[in-house]
């Protein structure tokens, strides 16, 4: 009943939640980009692009079947009328540049062959033809069975709040097994470049086409196309509501856009300013891909996995907010309202609409990870039903739908053979319009491609498992994406809780 279920997610609450994703299984998904480049204008060019397709088994075992489909699009905004000829021109080169390094020479080219004068332009002509080169060198990724998913939680701004004396011992020991730090973050990443990663989204594992009744076929996407040398992977985070919980505890506060659209997060500082920067994920990547825009396949970033409790992405989005005398809000809850006198409901809506759609512009992702983070494997049926129509009343109208499903604390419905077509829990969220599922495994690589639904593990890059690669070096749990030692970060206490030594 819906009353046990909020008496259920008070009382795990009060707890304080930490023992959130539970280091079993999880999932993933996709892509859309949008690159903005300034200059003394600013040009706008969103790449967006479907994939579909393919069947493929892990280490475990897959299953096959059939149908392709393609789909990309793009738009583009013109320079603002006021900008001189010259720096539009290099602009627009820039914009382009940008693009093909991006592996995405097909747009490149046809950004080039749209400008003025192209046809009696022998320096852009050259461009075009350099473009044609290097996309003859690309090569399909044909093994998607080998596309490694991985995923971090909030990441840690500040060790000295998060494993400070000032936050509670069961607190603390949560933010140590489950979260990374901005060090450690860097480091993964510049590694896992060095390496030759590439950041596809999960709907590039395959191409979606419909069959004869109109239903979705997943069939491996043979079009992927990369450098040799290069290899896919699939980058997540969950929970990016910005719990109330997490206040004061060093980690950023909201997801904002700035000045020129792109994505950053808010930080409160110890005397109340709010400062912005590169204090989470989203920025670090916008960050890094900046620098290197060779580490995103046709602009994919990543995929944020949203819960509705606390509202989405910093912003107090659910209806409960707009009355304090709500008997559906919990403590945290009733305490933020009460410190912002000033909360307007309608407003907080309007804003994280629009930081939901400047992140999709900027080729970032969402996924469902349930309204109330419940279990979607053990939870009655009538929980998850109640739950669904409020992610999709509460949250959907905010970041637009999603076909990804990401399971809160990595509770799968199923193992890892396929779904059954008896499996209740699965029909229903087919019917919901999911067809992606993420759960959580160490195993580098979970992929399955069926027919009807695609499903991935997802690798927890976090304290706890990056410890335990350290005392039991063994296990190789990073070895293929980064040198474990040196990237632990030595703030952290340990040993870190529940790793057995
Ligand atoms: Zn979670």
């Amino acid at each position: 009943m819906e009353t046990m279920d909020e008496q259920e997610r008070r009382a795990e609450w009060r707890r304080r939640k930490l023992r959130r994703e539970r280091r079993k299984k999880i999932s993933i998904i996709a892509f859309s980009v949008i690159v903005i480049v300034g200059a003394a204008a600013a040009i706008i060019v969103s790449l967006n692009g479907g994939k579909g397709g393919m069947s493929g088994s892990g280490n475990k075992k897959g299953n096959v079947q059939v149908s392709e489909n393609t789909n990309g699009n793009v738009g583009e905004s013109q320079p603002e009328e006021t900008t001189p000829p010259a720096d539009a021109r290099t602009s627009a080169i820039a914009l382009a540049n940008r693009t093909a390094a991006m592996y995405d020479y097909d747009k490149a080219i046809e950004m080039v062959k749209a400008m003025e004068g192209y046809d009696s332009d022998s320096e852009l002509q050259q461009l075009v033809a350099g473009y044609e080169t290097k996309k003859g060198e690309l090569v399909p990724w044909t093994d998607m069975a080998s596309v490694t998913h991985i995923f971090f939680h909030s990441l840690i701004k500040d060790t000295s709040k998060a494993f400070g004396d000032k936050v509670a011992a069961n607190e603390k020991d949560g933010y140590n097994e489950y979260m990374t730090t901005i060090d450690e973050f860097n480091k993964i990443m510049q590694s896992m470049y060095d390496k030759g990663y590439v950041i596809i989204s999960l709907h590039d594992l395959v191409k979606e086409t419909t069959d004869e009744n109109g239903n979705k076929v997943f069939v491996q996407n043979d079009a992927l196309m990369l450098p040799p040398g290069k290899r896919p992977f699939i980058l997540s985070q969950d929970d990016v509501c910005f719990y109330h919980y997490m206040d004061g505890d060093g980690f950023a506060t909201k997801l904002v856009l700035d000045e020129n659209g792109r994505p950053t997060v808010e930080y409160k500082e110890d005397d109340g300013t709010i400062t912005t920067g590169n204090y989470e994920m989203v920025p670090l990547i916008e960050a890094f891909v900046d620098e290197h825009p060779d580490f995103s396949y046709h602009g994919r970033k990543g995929i944020l996995a949203l819960t509705g409790y606390d509202g989405v992405l910093g912003y107090r989005t659910d209806p409960e907010y707009k009355d304090i005398n709500s008997p559906h809000l919990v403590e945290d809850q009733v305490q933020f309202l009460k410190d912002n006198p000033n909360f307007n409901w309608d407003e907080e809506v309007a804003q994280a609409k629009i930081v939901a759609q400047g992140l999709k512009d900027n080729g970032w992702e969402f996924a469902s990870h349930t309204w109330g983070h419940i279990h979607c494997g053990s939870s009655p049926m009538d929980r998850l039903q109640a739950d669904t129509q409020k992610w999709e009343e509460r949250v959907v109208p905010i970041i637009g739908a999603t076909d990804i499903l990401i399971f809160p604390h990595g509770e799968d419905f199923g193992d890892w053979h396929q779904y059954s077509s008896d499996n209740e829990r699965f029909n229903f969220f087919k019917q919901h319009g999911f067809n992606y599922f993420c759960n959580v495994d160490g195993a580098k690589y979970f992929v399955q491609i069926f027919g009807n639904y695609v499903r991935t593990g997802r690798r927890n890059v976090d304290g706890y498992r990056m410890y335990d690669a350290i005392v039991h070096p063994e296990s190789e749990w990073f070895t293929d994406l980064f040198d474990v030692n040196d990237v632990f970060d030595k703030a952290r206490p340990v040993p870190v809780p529940g790793v057995v030594i």
